[in-house]
């Protein structure tokens, strides 16, 4: 399947990484500097003044000045992925010419190297992403490698070997976390394809299941025919009938195959409720029910496939029919729900549904109904989902039932 690579819960995880990596950043950086310039500086090794040199406050304006552009790529540009090269560019460059600033022509010793440069490395693995582990890493060596050549001091090899043993450490680390999360990533899809058929298996015997019990009808009827050639007009409406049957199945399965709304338009929910409610109405009064709609004012049009909306309020008018044998009303109800979606309702005062009966709901083949073939709901709730939209319901036995349909415009 084409999974996104880039799915939503892993960019959450990348900016869980990214937020714990930035706050212990500032905090090791600026904490570092703090307390080598209050205590260190003047307690420990005052004949080590500092010459302020260097960027000076300019180093900390700049490495504060990625924070609210790293918001931005975040927030406006979805470029979180860039953040974290994004702080390790600018980390290296500034570090750079800040020490060829200080120790360039200088006597003072060459004392370079913060809390920051183990932490970045040893972060790095956290962000389970080799290329980042691999800029991280060559990034330092090749500033110390510069500052070496820059300011002609062989002590840069010092901090490069301490980092390279630390680099090692988190290399380990990084491989333990890719490997543990390809095995996990691997069993989940094993499982997936396990899953996938074992659905497809249970629809196919449910689907066999179901047309057979028409077409050995049907066998029986054309034999019975067939015996007493002069034919009985009695058989003809019951196998068409159970012809019907087979058609409404194989209709509404493929509909469930159907790629997702390709038809979507601005429609008004009102005109489509009236036409269905007006194709319903013979049905409805046959059975002494009553349907009544309540538009309300104000209720913006819907981005969505018309014949396919068509069917949902089919499915559900019918149903709440069906369950009111001894008549009685059908409201629906068309009003806004909030600034970005419409909520559509279909009320009864029908049979009701138990506890687990609604559990079960959307189950393909699901019906109590004797002549149901409970793709309804199924197919119903299908299409809500693929308009983005959600459907709720409340049921209380021998009261009624409501199903709530809350459509994004
Ligand atoms: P079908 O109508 O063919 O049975 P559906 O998927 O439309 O298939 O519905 C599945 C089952 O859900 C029905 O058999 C019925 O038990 C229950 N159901 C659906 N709508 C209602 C309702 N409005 N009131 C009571 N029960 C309902
Ligand atoms: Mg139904």
């Amino acid at each position: 399947m084409n999974n996104p690579p880039k799915n939503t819960a892993l960019i959450n995880e990348e900016i869980k990484a990214l937020k714990l990596f930035i706050i212990l950043f500032y905090i090791i950086y600026f904490g570092y500097d703090i307390i080598y310039y209050f205590i260190d500086q003047n307690l420990l090794v005052p004949e080590l003044p500092y010459t302020g040199k260097g960027l000076g406050i300019w180093l900390y304006i700049i490495l504060l000045a990625i924070l609210p552009i790293s918001v931005y790529l975040i927030n406006k540009k979805n470029k979180v992925y860039s953040v974290k090269y994004l702080y390790i560019t600018t980390f290296l460059v500034i570090d750079l010419i800040h020490h060829a600033l200080k120790y360039y022509d200088n006597s003072d010793m060459f004392r370079s190297g913060n809390a920051i440069e183990p932490f970045i490395v040893l972060f790095a693995p956290l962000f389970i992403n080799k290329k980042y582990f691999w800029f991280v890493n060559i990034g330092i060596v090749i500033k110390y490698a510069l500052l070496g050549l820059i300011l002609k001091e062989p002590v840069v090899g010092l901090p490069i070997i301490l980092l390279t043993i630390l680099a090692a450490i988190a290399y380990i680390l990084l491989n333990r976390f890719s490997s543990y999360l390809h095995t996990l990533t691997a069993t989940h899809e094993e499982l997936r394809q396990s899953e996938k058929l074992a659905v497809i298996g249970k629809m196919a015997t449910a689907i066999g299941h179901e047309i057979r019990n028409p077409l050995s009808a049907l066998k029986g009827f054309t034999q019975l025919l067939n015996e007493n050639k002069t034919g009985n007009d009695t058989y003809y409406p019951i196998m068409i009938q159970e012809i019907d049957r087979i058609n409404d199945i194989v209709s509404e399965l493929m509909l469930l195959g159907r790629p997702k709304a390709i038809n979507s338009e601005k429609n008004n929910i009102g005109e489509i409720i009236y036409y269905v409610t007006s194709i319903l109405e013979q049905q409805a009064k046959a059975c002494n029910i009553s349907l009544s709609t309540k538009l309300h004012a104000d209720v913006p049009t819907v981005l969505c496939d018309e014949n396919q909306m068509k069917q949902v309020f089919i499915n559900l008018i019918k149903n709440a029919i069906e369950a009111m044998p001894h008549g009685g009303e059908v409201v629906i109800e068309v009003k806004p729900y909030d600034q970005t979606s419409i909520a559509i309702s279909i009320k009864d005062e029908g049979y009701g549904m138990a506890h687990d009966v609604i559990e079960k709901l959307g189950e393909p083949f699901y019906t109590t109904k004797e002549n149901g073939n409970g793709l309804g709901l199924m197919v119903t709730k299908k299409i809500i989902e693929d308009h983005d939209g959600k459907m709720k319901i409340t049921s209380e036995l021998n009261k009624g039932t409501t199903f709530s349909i809350i459509l994004p415009i």
